[in-house]
């Protein structure tokens, strides 16, 4: 049956992620530190919003680039955010998701065989979604010790002649971190020195802690000419499951991946779109949106407070809403920790390694939970580390 298969498609693994939850799925009493999603409704008046576009029949399709309104507050909320003007007709798109707008981009710059620098770990998403656009997934391994930011260093020592473009993503899934002043600037200059572009996936861009700030890649000096920003709702706003995101850039970078959403998409939910119109523009998402993040912060600190003192190290994660503990205290290895812990605790996270390289000796633990299932799941990991360390 195999050769039914492309070659392509064959050759990417299935994500690592799933058949750990599958098991954990069938197990009773399990608290799960592991899906990446809020455990937030979305905010009431952006549901409203929606309903109210379902009940005046507003059931069709949009544009293909999306509701020119919602382009329009997507490109105003980038500048008064981050200071880079984006003109909504030409340089705004809307997506299926920020993983439709990163799979548009990758299939708009990629000739066969073109690499893609991905410093890992990241996103599980990003080297399948490279290999099926044809390009070639080259990782790098991040590292603690630099509170796993990328350098401009390692760029640098990954380039050949091949590749096309660096993709980043800060604040980082699944380590938390956020890219200081000095780093961001390393990458940028490594960008422009060897002409490369930069996906920047910046989905979890208001999600940052600590008086951390977020500075958009866009924003940098020369940067916005080759830089595709990949933005979203689904951690910003609570809104997974209205699979809504959008892609800022170049014009005819947009152009190319506008033709690509355009035959095999057509356009966005058109209820998601006129629900993420009010997200953007009415005051009261805004304050959900930091009532959120203060919200997270609290468990943020909770958690890795919590992990530090029963003897995994943590890292202090200053943006999107995950932790990513040292287990190697347990003298185990990353799979055999998050196994054990299940099958032990009933206490589910997910081995680093599944988020590729410099994965190993860590797991990533979302706390996008309830405090006191946090305070629980603590507890009983205290128990497996006296138990195991
Ligand atoms: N990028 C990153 C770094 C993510 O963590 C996720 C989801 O977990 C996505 C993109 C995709 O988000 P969505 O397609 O829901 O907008």
């Amino acid at each position: 049956m195999s050769q039914r298969i492309s070659r392509r498609v064959a050759a990417v693994p299935p994500s690592g992620i799933r058949k750990f939850f599958d098991i954990a799925a069938t197990m009773p009493d399990v608290i799960s530190l592991g899906i990446g999603e809020p455990d937030f409704v979305t905010p009431d008046v952006i549901r409203q919003a929606g309903i109210a576009s379902l009940e005046r029949g507003e059931t069709r399709y949009t544009s293909n680039s999306g509701i020119l309104e919602l382009r329009q507050a997507i490109a105003a909320k980038w500048a008064q955010l981050y200071g880079v003007a984006y003109d909504p007709e030409s340089e705004t798109l809307v997506t299926v998701g920020g993983s439709e707008a990163l799979y548009l981009a990758l299939t708009a710059i990629l000739n066969p065989g073109a690499e893609v620098i991905i410093p890992q770990p990241c996103f599980v998403s990003y080297e399948a979604e490279v290999l099926f656009a044809g390009g070639v997934a080259l990782a790098i391994a991040t590292e603690a010790a630099t509170t796993f930011q990328v350098t401009g260093a390692q760029l640098a020592a990954a380039i050949t002649p091949q590749t096309t473009a660096i993709l980043i993503n800060y604040p980082n899934n699944p380590t938390g971190a956020v890219l200081d002043r000095q780093r961001i600037r390393e990458i940028a200059a490594v960008a422009e020195k060897h002409d490369l572009l930069v996906i920047s996936d910046e989905i979890y861009d208001r999600l940052v802690y600590d008086g951390a700030d977020h500075e958009s890649f866009s924003s940098l000096p020369g940067m916005r000419e080759r830089t595709i920003v990949i933005g979203g709702f689904s951690k910003d706003y609570a809104m997974t499951g209205w699979r809504l995101g959008f892609a800022l850039g170049p014009a005819d970078i947009l152009d190319a991946m506008r033709k690509v959403h355009q035959y095999t998409i057509m356009s966005a939910s058109t209820t998601a779109q006129v629900a993420a119109i009010t997200a953007l523009t009415d005051p009261r998402a805004e304050e959900a949106v930091l009532a959120m993040r203060r919200s997270y912060d609290a468990r943020r600190k909770l958690l890795v407070e919590g992990l530090n003192s029963i003897g995994l190290p943590t890292f202090e994660p200053r943006g999107a809403f995950y932790a990513f503990p040292d287990v190697r205290p347990s003298g185990m290895t990353s799979d055999r920790f998050a196994w054990t812990l299940l099958e032990e605790e009933q206490v589910a996270c997910i081995p680093g390694p599944a988020f590729g390289l410099g994965g190993e000796g860590y797991v990533r633990m979302c706390y996008a939970t309830a405090q006191d299932k946090i305070v629980e799941a603590l507890e009983r990991m205290q128990r497996f580390v006296r138990r195991h360390g």
